[in-house]
């Protein structure tokens, strides 16, 4: 049977006939079906979440925590059906799938103490340096949310959103990737079974130019909230341009390590392993681009092959896989494509370079370097967003600063270097908007995490995450005795 969708605060039938295959990646084959809703389904769920708004909004933020918390509970307590959907619905290791879980219940409980410092801290006072006017700033939700987002981690990019647009006071329409929806439909699940009021989530699943499309272009959405590609992430931009609607956007990255001469070589080879390969390299951070410096480049290569061949490759729920298959058929055929392209441009494969031989059904692709890599072929300048990385060397400090941000993502660096006062200095120098020194591909949900450049606008998590869903409400007042406005107007 076709999965319901979740429209004010019931499951319902697609007002669409047309259904779409959820498939399992380690075999290629339909386990479950979705809606392929459209704009119906979308304007009941808009209309829902915006009757839901002026109650949600006015429930104080101390209950708003409450039930963020009863959420973050009711992970920790299916941690293993959630964990098991998502492996199967997307391909991830299961390890992986569990640190999901345990990071979104993490993210429920901290959006529950940041609403609740909301309701202990509503507004904050701005010194004027007059005396006739008291000024407090209030944080007021932005209304109705519509979220859209893609399929490399679909339990994290459901609450990386809805939790700090709930805390905030927010209500929500939230349209998950066509590949990957059953893990929001779950969390939804435990939601509204948790009590939250009908209508302030709503999950609509279907395709990107059907429900997504229909979303950001509904005037009853105030925000949209969009992670994905930077194609996509344009075309999102000027829809919503047509109400002003506001938006955040976390796109695509081309994301550089700089390894110095002076690292250890076996650590580091194991950091830009992790940082290119983990979740099949289809992360938006992924390390795609390897400045080395010449002088240890012909060792490092040789380590980083050893290590990347090592990586143990299988279907999600075998004991101790580090790589999974991709998503789908067509990221497949896109990342197969590249490697192709990389070849043919001139590259050289030193490991990989295509679906490992012991692999005969589903979308495996094996951990692939190429190296004779110059800065103008595409593996070297576009997102792949699969286990690819490109490798060029560098002479100086200088050269790999210019080459590492040479490109028009910002999104992520990396820098390894047993010189502290150097990991500062070139971190400092990238342009990016998360930087990780000694380490790669760390995910703090305390910090901002979003990019600059062609990498989106926006930020999410930590304080900033919850930012993204407040106007801040000026509020002045004029004291007794101050005076009479025209004359007595003060620019304080
Ligand atoms: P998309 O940007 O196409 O998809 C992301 C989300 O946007 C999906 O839910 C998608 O729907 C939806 N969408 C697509 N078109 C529209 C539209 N016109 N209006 C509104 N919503 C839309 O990424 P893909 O999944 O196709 O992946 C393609 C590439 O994007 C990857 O290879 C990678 O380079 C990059 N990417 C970046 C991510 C990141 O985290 N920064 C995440 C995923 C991909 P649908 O369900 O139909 O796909």
């Amino acid at each position: 049977m076709t999965q319901q969708i979740y429209v004010a605060g019931d499951w319902v039938a697609s007002n669409a006939s047309e259904t779409l295959d959820c498939v399992d990646p380690s075999t290629g084959e339909a386990f479950d079906k979705i809606a392929n809703g459209n704009a119906q389904d979308v304007d009941a769920a808009v209309k829902a979440a915006r009757a839901a708004l002026p109650g949600w909004r006015s429930t104080p933020a101390g209950e708003r925590a409450a039930l963020l918390r009863k959420v973050a509970a009711a992970i920790v307590d299916n941690r293993e059906d959630l964990a098991a959907l998502e492996t199967r619905d997307n391909g991830k290791p299961m390890a992986e799938s569990y640190i999901d879980v345990d990071t979104i219940a993490a993210i429920f409980g901290m959006y529950a103490d940041m609403a609740d410092d909301l309701a202990t801290n509503p507004e904050e006072v701005v010194e004027t340096g007059g005396d006739v006017m008291e000024v407090t700033v209030a944080r007021v939700p932005i209304g109705v949310i519509g979220m859209i987002t893609p399929w490399n981690f679909p339990l994290e990019q459901f609450t990386w959103k809805v939790a700090p647009a709930l805390a905030a006071g927010c209500t929500a329409v939230i349209k998950p990737s066509e590949f990957t929806s059953l893990s929001s439909l779950a969390l939804a699940r435990l939601m509204g079974e948790a009590g939250l009021p009908a209508g302030v989530l709503n999950v609509v699943t279907g395709t990107g130019p059907r429900v997504g499309e229909a979303l950001v272009m509904h005037p009853g959405v105030d925000k949209v909230s969009f992670t994905g590609s930077t194609a996509t992430g344009k075309q999102i931009m000027r829809g919503a341009a047509e109400d002003l609607k506001r938006v955040s956007l976390e796109l695509g990255g081309k994301n550089p390590v700089i390894v110095f001469d002076d690292v250890d070589i076996d650590a580091a080879a194991e950091w830009v392993t992790f940082g290119a390969f983990v979740n099949q390299g289809q992360v938006c951070t992924a390390t795609s681009r390897l400045l080395v410096h010449e002088a240890i480049a012909d060792k490092f290569e040789a380590r980083l092959a050893e290590v990347a061949a090592n990586v143990k490759i299988g279907s999600g729920d075998t004991d101790a896989v580090k790589m999974g298959p991709l998503v789908s058929q067509s990221q497949y055929d896109k990342v197969m494509g590249y490697i192709e392209t990389g070849r043919s441009e001139g590259a050289r494969v030193l490991t990989g370079g295509g679906r490992p031989d012991e692999m005969d059904k589903g979308y495996y692709i094996a951990p692939t370097i190429f190296t004779d890599v110059t800065a103008d072929m595409r593996v070297w300048r576009e997102e792949i967003f699969g286990p690819v990385l490109s490798v060029m060397r560098f002479a100086d400090e200088a050269e790999a600063i210019q080459l590492a941000n040479d490109t028009p993502y910002g999104l992520a660096a990396t820098v390894l270097s047993a010189d502290e006062a150097r990991t500062e200095r070139v971190a400092d120098a990238l342009e990016a908007g998360i930087t990780w020194q000694n380490c790669n591909n760390m995910v703090v949900i305390q910090a901002p995490w979003g990019g600059v450049k062609k990498s989106g606008m926006g930020r999410e998590l930590g304080r900033w995450g919850l930012d993204a869903f407040l106007e801040p409400k000026q509020k002045t007042r004029w004291k007794a005795g101050g005076g009479v406005g025209w004359y007595d107007m003060k620019i304080a």
